[in-house]
């Protein structure tokens, strides 16, 4: 029958194109191809609320030639008469619906499909009052009923879940702006963030925590009622949660200083010593450019200890270390000290290891950098502007 049906169909020049968007459309097709119990969940979901395919199969219509007294055609409401009737509109046969969902035993019904109409009513008999048909009918009794109500409701609640998350990130976001914002106003003005007392009951609780309350009260009400929503949980006037800010915005400064710094065709150092407030020694390290947008620029990179070791070596090693990730052998044009007898002057000092390292160099003393190393600077923007304009 069903070489017969695509006989009929493939005469027709399109009929091929029919028959296979029939067969990718023909969900008996994919049960056969691919069997149920492998699908993902989703597709089982969207199987079981489509239903069983009941299409009309005129294939299975009277063949008059080949029987002259029987004249029997399909009835489609066999398939209400038998709800577990289904059909596959691609290959024109009758399958048992539970048994192709969810049948281990192999028959006509879940895998070659069943076209003899002169012994349907008893074959449909024999097979619906069979042991695995009864099986399979009640086991696909519970997916199809629970699809429509448990896994909406957890979808429902999936959807809300994840809203609210949302919403919720969103919030966070927003109040953790407004805590950045008084971060780096205290940065900016230099001002100390932490107070003597912090208590509750203080009259004055340290300059972080007395701009965060004045500040919170003129938030929008959103952000408000987040804050009284969160705080007890999170208020962000820890000290912890203070420094991590800092900590967070530093090293995003120093991400940008570095990339504008791999990007910039030269830059001098600047290196100077001072001692900090347990009279340890520290090097700072400050290093001047040009940046893309032609601005001359000096970016401060930091205070290094330097207590345990204020050899001549000791800070070479400090200062490639530092700048070995910005090609200081080809990019340095520059160093300029403040006087310190280590650090300048003699040939075992370390500008004489850092002129040793470097191909290209210029140096400039105390006094003299605010004015010379700018002119070498200035000269440098003319130059690559100049050969920007010649490439
Ligand atoms: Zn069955």
């Amino acid at each position: 029958m069903l070489l017969y049906v695509e006989q009929e169909l493939t005469a027709n020049v399109e009929a091929s194109e029919v028959i296979e968007e029939f067969k990718i459309t023909d969900v008996v097709i994919m049960l056969l191809e691919t069997p149920f119990r492998r699908w993902n969940s989703d597709s089982k979901n969207d199987l079981l609320k489509m239903g069983k395919p009941i299409p009309i199969l005129s294939a299975l219509a009277p063949d008059k030639k080949l029987s002259k007294v029987f004249c029997r055609s399909f009835n489609p409401n066999l398939y209400q008469q038998h709800s577990w009737l289904c059909g596959s509109h691609y290959i024109q046969k009758l399958f048992g619906w539970p048994c192709l969902l969810l049948g281990k035993i192999k028959s006509v019904w879940n895998t070659v499909g069943y076209y003899d109409l002169k012994n349907l009513s008893r074959s449909i008999q024999i097979h619906q009052t069979s042991k695995e048909h009864i099986h399979n009918h009640l086991g696909l009794k519970n997916p199809e009923k629970n699809c429509f109500t448990i896994l909406d409701v957890v979808n429902e609640h999936g959807n809300l879940f994840k809203k609210n998350y949302n919403d919720n990130v969103r919030l966070n976001h927003l109040f953790m702006e407004h805590l950045i914002d008084l971060v780096l106003f205290l940065g900016k003005q230099e001002l100390a963030f932490r107070g003597h007392d912090e208590s509750s009951d203080s009259l004055n609780k340290g300059n972080f925590r007395e701009l965060f309350e004045m500040h919170i009260i003129r938030c929008s009400q959103e952000i408000q009622n987040h804050y009284n929503s969160i705080k007890n949980i999170f208020t962000g006037m820890s000290k912890s949660i203070q420094n991590d800010l800092i900590s967070c915005i530093s090293e995003f400064l120093i991400n940008q200083i570095k990339n504008e710094i791999k990007q910039c065709k030269f830059y001098s150092i600047q290196i100077d010593d001072t001692t900090d407030i347990s009279q340890k020694t520290q090097c700072s390290i400050i290093i001047r450019y040009v940046t893309d947008k032609s601005e001359l620029v000096e970016r401060f990179l930091g205070f290094h200890n330097v207590s345990e070791d204020r050899t001549a070596q000791g800070l070479f090693n400090l200062v490639n270390s530092v700048l070995h990730e910005f090609d200081i052998e080809n990019k340095l044009v520059g160093q300029c000290y403040d006087g310190a007898c280590v650090m300048s002057g003699h040939l075992t000092g370390l500008q004489a290891r850092v002129k040793e390292a470097i191909s290209q160099y210029a140096v400039y003393h105390k006094n003299m950098r605010s004015t010379k190393m700018d002119v070498v600077y200035r000269n440098n923007i003319k130059l690559i502007k100049y050969n920007i304009s010649i490439i």
